[in-house]
């Protein structure tokens, strides 16, 4: 069975909600110690989306920016009610946002095609045989969007 679009999602309290247009390219964890800090947890769950099909249709996001590592400006968008962190994204665009998939209002599609930074994962973290594994940034993200279209979760 496939999940059809659009995907809707939203903060912890509801005054910020999304809608997505389109399917997600990819989907990982992320154990970078800023995505740990961010969440408060061991890792993030990054979907990848076009930034053109990620929509608000309730609320206005807060804005949190920070300069990455690798000298580039990122930015987070949150709820000012709760505080829930929904998507990062960077200027100049890069065209696609990071969307925490946890917001997701449906989240039972919802699996990593591999992790990232497992050089700052916690160490009682498992994985799966067939994860794709970084230990830091993936420089080809090809094996990413390969794996997630052979889960075939969206019509193609
Ligand atoms: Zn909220
Ligand atoms: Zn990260």
């Amino acid at each position: 069975m496939t999940v059809s679009l659009p995907l809707n999602g939203g903060c912890q309290c509801s005054a910020l909600r999304y809608e997505l247009s389109a399917a997600p390219l990819t989907l990982y964890a992320c154990h970078c110690r800023n995505c740990q800090k961010q969440t408060g947890s061991a890792f993030v769950l990054s979907a990848i989306v076009p930034e053109a099909a990620l929509t608000f249709i309730a609320g206005e996001p807060g804005k949190a920016e920070w300069a990455s590592d690798a000298g580039n400006q990122r930015y987070g968008l949150f709820c000012k009610d709760c505080g829930s962190r929904i998507a990062n994204g960077q200027t100049p665009s890069s065209g696609i946002f990071s969307l925490r998939a946890g917001t997701f209002d449906d989240t039972s599609w919802v699996r990593p095609v591999g992790h990232t930074w497992l050089k700052s994962a916690q160490s009682w973290m498992k994985f799966e045989k067939d994860d794709i594994l970084c230990d830091t940034q993936p420089t080809d993200y090809g094996p990413f969007l390969e794996r997630f279209r052979a889960f075939g979760i969206f019509a193609q």
